[in-house]
């Protein structure tokens, strides 16, 4: 292959059509701080994903931090080492010790029968990841939390419009987190939100992202700035008019990997639920001993050829110096982890990505010898 197919690249509508959502913002002045363009994403997302109320926020990472501190989480809190880094970080800037605890082999999300093996006398919150937009044992994990009287913060960066027959998957817990990040199934360039439960929280949440600011005189919270600005909010409103449109997409490459794949030696497809409506945001493998050579090898040589696939999530958070140290760390509490940390990758998957070219990718895949 001549040229180069990244793991990902960003659905970009025509220029054309940002255009006059960028004359509106040239001719009102208003640049961010709860703008027109804002207000009109908050409702058009919290309509397309069914939640009941939606906080916009400058990325993912200060989202997950706001969560937090919304929720006013304080000492440990148990959540998975398989994850972007960002989800450990954020309970770190919080001042909560992160406890990992082992995932599940076929979800890759965290076991909800060890959870509460992890449990300590400080633990206040479970903070859960949908990995790859794969949902959570959500009723499990909800049972668990009700018994030991625990919040549920959901890391659902990747599940951007996942839902079962019941409705969204962000309507679980106390209060899911998504990403807009550009690598994200649905981007604002940067960009980040909060699903909350009812008004009043939003309204807190909303406040603490404005500095904690109320009025002019009247700051009641050591707030942050959090906000999205109008021009990624324009582009969040472009975006959405292509979102199933993009998400049938990677449908259609999901398919043709699976078909594709499932027959080679050594390579293994996580198994699919079938109870979800699901945004094919990552396409992940396991590439098993019986493959003809290593994961880091398949890596290297798809990466000769002008493939990058993506070991996501090697190394485990819990590798990390800043977490080494943590006793859940150990790699002995986390063996299925560990496991499929070592064997990992995730293939090419977008929109814009050609049929003709997953087919060569799968066909790379099946001739290493
Ligand atoms: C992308 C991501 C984040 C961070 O989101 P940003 O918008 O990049 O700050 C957090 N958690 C997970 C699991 C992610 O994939």
């Amino acid at each position: 292959m001549k040229k180069s197919i990244f793991v990902t690249q960003p659905n970009m509508p025509d220029l054309e059509e940002f255009v006059p959502y960028l004359q509106k913002i040239w001719d009102n002045k208003i640049l961010t701080n709860n703008g027109p363009m804002h207000h009109e994403l908050e409702l058009r997302l919290k309509e397309y994903l069914g939640v009941p109320e939606i906080s916009l926020f400058n990325n993912g990472t200060i989202a997950l931090l706001t969560a937090l501190q919304a929720e006013r989480i304080t000492g440990d809190v148990i959540t998975t080492p398989f994850s972007f880094i960002a989800t450990a970080n954020s309970l770190v800037w919080n001042g909560v010790r992160p406890i990992f605890s082992d995932i599940d082999p076929s979800t890759f999300n965290l076991d909800p029968s060890k959870i509460e093996a992890a449990i300590t006398p400080q633990t206040t919150a479970i903070m859960p990841v949908h990995c790859y937009g794969t949902p959570c044992d959500v009723e499990a994990i909800e049972k668990i939390a009700d018994n030991y009287n625990l919040k549920v913060i959901y890391d659902a960066a990747h599940a951007f419009g996942v839902r079962n027959s019941k409705g969204s998957i962000l309507n679980y817990g106390n209060l899911s987190v998504l990403s807009f990040h550009a690598t994200k199934v649905f981007n604002t360039f940067e960009g980040g939100a909060i699903i909350s439960p009812d008004a009043k929280t939003k309204k807190r949440i909303d406040n603490l992202k404005n500095f904690g600011i109320l009025d002019e005189t009247t700051v009641v919270a050591p707030g942050i700035n959090g906000k999205m600005s109008e021009i990624s909010a324009a582009f969040g409103l472009v975006q959405l008019n292509h979102i199933d449109g993009a998400i049938a997409k990677r449908r259609e490459i999901d398919g043709l990997y699976r078909s594709g794949l499932q027959n080679i030696g050594g390579i293994t497809l996580p198994k699919r639920t079938t109870d979800y409506a699901l945004n094919y945001s990552y396409f992940p493998v396991l590439v098993e001993p019986d493959y003809p050579m290593d994961r880091d090898s398949l890596y290297e040589h798809l990466k000769s050829i002008g493939v990058y696939s993506r070991r996501y999530f090697y190394p485990l958070m819990s590798e990390f110096p800043m977490y080494r140290g943590i006793r859940s760390s150990d790699p002995s509490n986390l063996p299925v982890a560990s496991a499929i940390a070592s064997k990992i990758l995730c293939l090419p998957i977008y929109p814009d990505l050609s049929l003709n070219d997953v087919g060569r990718i799968i066909d790379e895949i099946g001739l290493v010898t």
